[in-house]
């Protein structure tokens, strides 16, 4: 039996160049981790594939992004036994914090532990591919620069200890609806990804929280005006910056210390949006 760790991530920044004619578009995205996680248990079973996960609007069966690595995982490696998967649910769900993509990651990564297979993270990173855009990334972790589709990953240094607050209004938003809703050629306020890339290397947290953007807040917001008030809240109640995750609809605040964070969190958690302290990793 093992247990691991799968954090969340967010957005410092989010691009959108191109739409390829398969329908997916290619991005540019800065990636973080945060100390926020899920924890997934694996335990060796004789055959097939368990999953135990208890919480709502999280599928208990082979619908389960998890469920999904662990067959291409025991498929991919002609493992003759089977894995049950519990998962335990602290990251929001549909929420733009990658939350089955890390589950996903972190089910390969146990797999090649508990079976002592010996597969580097590259090849690792190849498979989990084919699960979902930014299952590479989550196996990676750090602060990363995405590219492609989320897939083509490059390293940055880390941005270090950098305090959060999130706060998620309670929808759920699909990616796949943002996407299809955003009209590529009208993007505006687009991020300047080297500019927030040189502030990262710096240690420059104020340049870094005043020049995020995410293109998708554009749809995002305009269907769900209550994020842009989050962002507004964010602000008034002393974060740096405040910018929506992903395609949302968690909205993250950037807190020069963790007092600051909490004097935010103390002022907005009896909203009756759901709000979480955290920092990056
Ligand atoms: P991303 O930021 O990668 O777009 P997200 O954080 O917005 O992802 P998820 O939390 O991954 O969204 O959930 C997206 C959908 O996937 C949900 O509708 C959920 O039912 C389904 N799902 C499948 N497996 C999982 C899982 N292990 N954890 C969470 N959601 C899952």
């Amino acid at each position: 039996m093992i247990s691991l760790k799968a954090h969340a991530k967010i957005n410092l920044s989010l691009d959108v160049l191109s739409r390829r004619d398969d329908g997916y578009h290619t991005l540019q995205m800065i990636m973080q981790t945060i100390q926020l996680h899920d924890t997934i248990t694996l335990e060796k079973i004789p055959s097939g594939v368990e999953i135990i996960c208890e919480a709502p609007y999280v599928p208990d069966n082979s619908s389960n992004i998890a469920y999904k690595a662990a067959e291409a995982m025991l498929q991919q490696y002609n493992i003759q036994a089977g894995v049950k998967i519990e998962i335990t649910k602290k990251i929001p769900v549909a929420a733009g914090l990658a939350g089955g993509s890390t589950d996903a990651a972190a089910v390969l990564k146990g797999i090649n532990m508990l079976f002592e297979l010996g597969i580097e993270p590259a090849e690792m990173m190849r498979l989990g591919k084919t699960i979902g855009a930014d299952v590479p990334y989550c196996i990676m972790g750090g602060t990363a620069l995405a590219e492609g589709i989320g897939e083509i990953l490059t390293s940055l240094p880390p941005a270090g200890n950098i305090p959060l607050l999130l706060v998620k209004p309670r929808i759920g938003v699909s990616t796949a609806w943002v996407y299809k809703s955003l009209e590529v050629k009208k993007i505006t306020g687009k991020p300047d990804t080297k500019l927030l890339m040189s502030a990262i290397s710096a240690g420059d947290i104020s340049t870094l929280a005043l020049n995020m953007k995410n293109v998708l807040e554009s749809v995002t917001c305009k269907r769900f005006p209550v994020i842009e008030n989050i962002k507004k809240d964010l602000i008034r109640h002393g974060a740096l910056g405040s910018m929506m995750s992903g395609s949302g609809p968690t909205v993250f605040g950037i807190f020069e210390d963790v007092e600051k964070a909490e004097y935010a969190f103390d002022k907005l958690k009896n909203s009756k949006h759901e709000c979480i302290l955290t920092h990056t990793v």
